[in-house]
């Protein structure tokens, strides 16, 4: 059994530390907001007052907050856990901030005599509730070995990406990939439809043709031809639009400080922009599908 400090009880982090108390460890859970506690105690949990509540003889500790201003304030704030955690405590962050600001935080709980890795997950809050999440992590061997048992409480995968930072790297990477694929699935439907095809008899042709891809098959955008997607659901997140545009950003901020050039990425990220401007920011962002069929550009 392991004390854990677990900070941020959202949509993902809830469930994760959830499961981390069904798996047999002490579980002091810190939110600054009272409806988040209250939903973890009655998840069978341990509320913490307060952040240094929260810390107090844990060994590890854990956060998933939504940004990396949120992680940094979090970490290197005045009355933050780089002061108040016990030494020794080894530190993940699993939030999605990017690998700059994950980098800046890390060194600074190195200088603070702490080990910490960053490790963002794959898989939205269903994964996090049945602990199908893949860690995607970055930081030395030996602390990743140590997180090690207590992220397989949590998921089904632990991939190490490489050094500090890597995870954020590697996280950035994969939703680009979902992000600008699965985008012009949703152009492909809307150009089908105009065309006369109806979605299903496109995706039955599709999907087992060179257009299949994990953004057609799985989390395909246009409700009816999978059932489980989004789209199928109202469009209920999943995974909210402003989330999938905030990655989006980190991915061509990144992409600007090392000189890569990202066409699409940028394009996507004003797709983005125009669907949270719709009122969508709330919804899955593969609403994209219905906003591009009601004439975003037109
Ligand atoms: P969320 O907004 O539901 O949860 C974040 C929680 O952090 C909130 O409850 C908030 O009150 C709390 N918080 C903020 N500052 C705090 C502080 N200083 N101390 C304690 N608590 C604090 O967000 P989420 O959907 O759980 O996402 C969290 C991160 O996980 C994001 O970086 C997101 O990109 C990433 N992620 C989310 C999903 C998803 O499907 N939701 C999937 C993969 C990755």
């Amino acid at each position: 059994m392991t004390t854990v400090a677990f900070i941020g009880l959202g949509n993902m982090g809830r469930p994760m530390a959830t499961n981390l108390v069904r798996a047999g460890h002490d579980v002091r859970g810190f939110d600054v907001s009272p409806a988040a506690l209250e939903a973890f105690g009655a998840a069978g949990g341990t509320p913490a007052a307060t952040l240094q509540e929260a810390l107090a003889g844990a060994s590890v500790v854990i956060s998933i907050l939504r940004n990396a201003h949120e992680v940094t304030e979090l970490y290197c704030g005045e009355a933050g856990v780089l002061k108040l955690a016990d030494s020794g405590a080894l530190l993940i962050d699993c939030s999605t901030i990017g690998p700059k600001a994950a980098r800046t935080v890390i060194s600074a709980a190195g200088a603070a005599g702490f080990q910490m890795l960053d490790a963002p997950v794959s898989g939205g809050q269903p994964w996090a509730e049945e602990a199908k999440l893949t860690f995607i992590v970055g930081g030395d061997r030996t602390a990743v070995e140590r997180a090690e048992p207590l992220l397989r409480n949590m998921g089904q995968r632990v991939l190490h990406a490489g050094i500090a930072g890597n995870g954020q790297v590697a996280k950035v990477c994969n939703n680009l990939i979902a992000c600008v694929s699965t985008t012009v699935v949703a152009e492909a439907f809307v150009l089908g439809k105009k065309l006369g095809l109806d979605h299903q008899t496109l995706f039955d042709i599709v999907s087992t043709s060179s257009g299949q891809c994990w953004g057609l098959t799985t989390y395909c955008p246009v409700p009816g031809p999978v059932p489980t997607s989004p789209a199928s659901r109202g469009y209920a997140p999943g995974f909210a639009t402003n989330l999938m545009l905030k990655d989006m950003v980190l991915a061509v901020t990144a992409a600007r400080e090392v000189d890569a050039s990202l066409p699409l990425g940028d394009e996507v990220v004003e797709i983005y922009k125009k669907v949270v401007e719709c009122g969508y920011g709330d919804r899955d962002w593969t609403i994209v599908a219905q906003a591009l069929e009601s004439g975003l550009y037109l």
